[in-house]
């Protein structure tokens, strides 16, 4: 069993999101941020949590990897 991946919360994870192992708590939260977000109620700048566990969802080595791309130009 995995620990969640937001830094400082110690608890099991029980679930995943977008592959990162996160506990209920958390990934609630990030579900409930997702949906305002899309509905357009808070910027991407509001997304606390999805902030602090966005370096290990896959988009971020996506985003990695464009802005490596890019550098080389
Ligand atoms: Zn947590």
């Amino acid at each position: 069993m995995k620990v969640c991946k937001v830094p400082g919360c110690c608890e099991w994870a029980t679930r995943t999101w977008a592959t990162v192992p996160l506990c209920q708590a958390h990934r609630d939260a990030i579900e409930r941020e997702h949906v305002k977000y899309y509905w357009g109620h808070i910027t991407a700048d509001n997304r606390v949590t999805y902030k602090l566990i966005w370096r290990y969802t896959p988009w971020y080595r996506l985003e990695e990897r464009r802005r490596s791309r890019d550098l080389g130009r």
